[in-house]
């Protein structure tokens, strides 16, 4: 009989952690396994902020997939997923199409724009590599251009950030970091400079712990950073963004060379579009981690939505999340192949830092509440960790962090 075939769709967290244990934990008699990506490397999305913003550059951010895993072991196959044929057990490439017996979804996130007008056209929003350079080069440009341009505006110079939930807060401080180089490197008065951020909600990082939120507003807004809050992006153009204010009756006009999205995310659209059971767009997934509708196919990361035993919400879409699902349904894809009971997902919330810059942040980690220095070299020691795992020590000293600390 020929082995089982599992194929992985998407090389983010979730789908290169499923992958790595998978070549660990099944030998090449028990199971055949492939791996798909649009890009032949893997990059860490969670790092995005500082490679839009230009703090690190993005090659910092990425790895060679064939570097990380054993591709004597896993066949890696580069190319774009266009639709999954779950009665056929098969997955239509752009270039070709692949069967299996197993299939794990870790296609990741998209921009979610809620149908703003203008903002696909008008806004950058950070989810790849590819968008996070065209952030940095885009905003380097208007600098660049600003003292040699006879068109230039003083409104070149202004940068607004839609959101401030985690990635845009993040964003912020990365922002604060490098306008004075950029100032200095283009001869530009940094007071000419505004960093605008629309915020819906009458609060910075509305679902987070009010002081510290308190102490992320106040450190941006001592680095420069103006924030609207209660004020809603109700459209992008090409000179600027639209905004209004809870309540008002007119809309302000917010003249601007860079708008940034950072509002929001869902899931990709193929899982929906393929016919799978969603809610809102996520593979609602059973307790060991399957699509509700398929016993075939398993979903890791932000296609995946799972709810805590009790309350309503979901459990939000992170990489830590991601990585505990590709952990556990890589052992439970063995479980299957050896014709054992798979186990039951059970998350472990460790807590949530965000930086502000590299020398600035907040968090909470088992339950303890950290901000400024501390806070920033415990999301050196974060992303650190998931080198570790990913790729042992090697990797860590290579791209890691905490020799820059
Ligand atoms: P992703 O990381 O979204 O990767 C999906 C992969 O699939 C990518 O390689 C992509 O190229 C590939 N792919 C997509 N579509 C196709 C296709 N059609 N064909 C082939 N390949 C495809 N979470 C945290 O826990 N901590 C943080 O500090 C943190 N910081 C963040 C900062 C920013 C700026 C952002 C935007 C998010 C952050 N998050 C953070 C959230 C976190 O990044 C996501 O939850 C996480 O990336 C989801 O992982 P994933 O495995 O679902 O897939
Ligand atoms: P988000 O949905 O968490 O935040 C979006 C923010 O935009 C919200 O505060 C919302 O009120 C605001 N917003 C929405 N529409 C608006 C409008 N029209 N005008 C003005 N403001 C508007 O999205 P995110 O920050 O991209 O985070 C996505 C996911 O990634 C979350 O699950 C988050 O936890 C995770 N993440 C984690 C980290 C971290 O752990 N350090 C960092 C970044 C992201």
């Amino acid at each position: 009989m020929s082995n089982p075939r599992i194929l992985i769709i998407g090389a983010g967290y979730g789908g290169m952690i499923t992958t790595v244990n998978l070549a660990k934990e099944l030998s090449p008699d028990d199971a055949d396994i492939t791996l798909v990506n649009k890009h032949n490397y893997h990059y860490q999305t969670t790092w995005l902020h500082e490679a839009a913003a230009g703090t690190i550059h993005h090659d910092r951010t990425r790895m060679l997939i064939k570097n990380v895993i054993n591709t004597n072991r896993v066949h890696f196959v580069q190319d774009s997923v266009v639709k999954i044929d779950k009665d056929n057990k098969k997955v239509i490439l752009k270039n070709g199409e692949l069967s299996y017996d197993y299939l794990v979804v870790g296609l990741g996130f998209e921009s979610n724009t809620f149908g703003i007008k203008g903002l696909s056209e008008h806004a950058f929003s950070i989810r790849s590599v590819n968008t996070a350079r065209k952030i940095r080069e885009h905003i380097e440009y208007k600098f660049a251009s600003y003292n040699n341009d006879p068109d230039a505006k003083d409104s070149d110079l202004t940068l607004v950030v839609g959101g401030a939930g985690l990635s845009g807060v993040e964003f912020l401080g990365e922002l604060v970091d490098r306008i004075p180089g950029l100032c200095r490197e283009y001869d530009i008065d940094q007071n000419k400079v505004k960093i605008i951020d629309v915020e819906g909600m009458p609060m910075v990082l509305p679902p987070f712990e009010r002081d510290l939120a308190e102490y992320a507003q106040r450190y941006l807004e001592s680095k420069g950073v103006i924030f609207k809050l209660g004020t809603f992006i109700k459209e992008a153009t090409p000179d600027g963004v639209f905004v209004q204010k809870k309540d008002a009756e007119k809309m302000e006009e917010i003249k601007a060379g860079t708008v940034v999205w950072t509002g929001g995310v869902k899931a990709s659209h193929i899982p929906a579009d393929s016919g799978f059971k969603t809610n809102r767009g996520k593979i609602p997934v059973t307790d060991d981690l399957r699509a509700p509708d398929d016993d075939h196919v398993f979903a890791v990361g932000d296609v995946a939505v799972v709810f805590p035993a009790e309350g309503k919400r979901p459990y939000p879409p992170t990489a830590q999340i991601a990585v505990q699902e590709g952990e556990l349904v890589a052992r439970n894809l063995k479980h299957l192949i050896k014709g054992e009971p798979t186990e039951k997902f059970v998350y472990k919330k460790r807590g949530t830092v965000a930086s502000l810059g590299n020398h600035q942040g907040i968090g909470v980690v088992y339950d303890k509440k950290l901000k400024g220095k501390p806070a920033a070299a415990m999301k050196k020691v974060i992303d650190d960790r998931y080198l570790l795992e990913l790729g042992g020590v090697g990797l860590m000293l290579r791209k890691g962090k905490l020799n820059f600390l």
